[in-house]
């Protein structure tokens, strides 16, 4: 695939569109959108983290939002309208709109289909969907077939994932959720109204999760799952104590840990051979399984993933196959766009298939580098250097 125009043309399609929604909103919506953490937040490797709620009753055993200032009292529409929300979008300067632009994911310190907050999700896919950006939700919520179909109906690629790591445990570690048989047809909702859902197969659970493979994949893969997203657990000092509390053997989590001293920072287990097998397991099942949410976000988006996977050995293969969408670029295609972002020009530019060398005499801060590399990254779909 060559480089199209309308790759060519996210930047000037941010402002214009930046400027068409400026002009709907008041000076104090502008002024709180422009304020809003959604207009500078870095993304994360899965994408720019949306926020439609904040906080979560659930309080599952394993869950870290605590850790990060959040409560487990209930969940809060978040305070941005739809038309805020894409102009703070609009405004955070690692954002770029479009399929090929950034992914956005929701639900990482919230449950974005909690009964208290459905309607401002909706209301935000609503709002975006001129953006056309790649979207995904994490949830344990019940979907019903009505909501389902309105979220088939939105138009931008949303890709739903259904966490459930314990069958078993579940009325244990999970107490305040909705059962895993609730989660089960909320998967069969989605999957009724075409969407692809996927199993989110995260925290994996040391001494848990591991020996309920094969029944969590049976279960999901019957009710209409697509793949499954295999993701490991972070742990604090409060999480080990709320899972002990809750009667689980933490042994086989400690005995992975890599620091022995816990505090309230989140510090990762290691899980690489668990993960291997249930990439194995999956198969066998007939999921399609992703080592990392954005290459999900990428297969149900048909772009190459935007966090570059598969030049990082976190590919597992899957039919998006995003070697075969890089589009073929010339220097000439990345001194155009280099200088629609810095507005002058680049001294030597160096392509090949997974890289691009920029040389540049430009002075800019550090945070600018870091916002430029990531642009390029994004509109290139290819690893950038930047020598100054
Ligand atoms: S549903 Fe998610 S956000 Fe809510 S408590 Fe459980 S892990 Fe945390
Ligand atoms: S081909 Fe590899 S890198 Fe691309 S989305 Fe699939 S798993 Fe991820």
């Amino acid at each position: 695939m060559g480089l199209t125009l309308k790759i060519k043309e996210i930047v000037f399609k941010k402002i214009m569109l930046r400027e068409h929604i400026k002009e709907k909103l008041d000076v104090q919506s502008i002024r709180k959108a422009k304020a809003d953490p959604h207009a500078k937040r870095r993304p994360r490797p899965c994408g720019l983290t949306i926020h439609s709620a904040i906080g979560c009753p659930n309080k599952c055993s394993y869950c870290y939002i605590q850790d990060m200032g959040f409560d487990f009292t209930e969940a809060k529409p978040y305070g941005l309208n739809g038309r805020e929300l894409v102009y703070s979008l609009l405004s955070n300067p690692y954002f770029l709109p479009s399929r090929w632009g950034t992914f956005l994911a929701f639900g990482s310190i919230s449950d974005p289909f909690n009964r208290n907050v459905i309607s401002k999700t909706l209301e935000y896919f609503k709002a975006i969907e001129h953006l056309g950006n790649p979207c995904q939700f994490s949830t344990k919520a019940y979907i019903s077939s009505e909501n389902a179909k309105k979220i088939s109906k939105m138009k931008i690629p949303i890709n739903p994932l259904i966490t459930i790591v314990t069958l078993k445990k579940a009325a244990q570690i999970e107490a305040k959720a909705p059962t895993v048989w609730k989660r089960l047809e909320t998967i069969k909702n989605l999957s009724k109204n075409k969407l692809k859902p996927m199993l989110f197969l995260r925290p994996i659970i040391p001494g848990i999760t591991d020996n309920e493979f094969d029944e969590i994949f049976k279960e999901a893969k019957r009710a209409g799952a697509v793949g499954v997203v295999i993701g490991g657990l972070r742990v604090t000092k409060r999480i080990i104590e709320r899972l002990k509390k809750s009667g689980i053997n933490i042994k086989p989590i400690l005995q992975r840990l890599k620091k022995k001293q816990l505090t309230e920072k989140q510090v990762y287990i290691k899980i690489s051979d668990l993960k291997v097998e249930a990439i194995e397991i999956a198969k066998k099942h007939g999921l399609i399984p992703f080592n990392s949410a954005c290459c999900a976000n990428a297969y149900n988006a048909n772009v190459p993933c935007i966090n570059l996977c598969w030049l990082k050995g976190q590919c597992t293969n899957c039919p998006n196959n995003c070697p075969s969408k890089i589009p073929q670029i010339e220097k000439e295609d990345v001194q155009e766009i280099f200088r629609s972002i810095m507005k002058t020009k680049a001294d030597e530019i160096i392509v090949s298939e997974s890289k691009i060398q920029i040389k540049m005499k430009i002075n800019i801060k550090k945070k600018e580098l870091e916002i430029l590399k990531y642009n390029l990254q994004t509109i290139l779909r290819r690893k950038i250097e930047i020598q100054k």
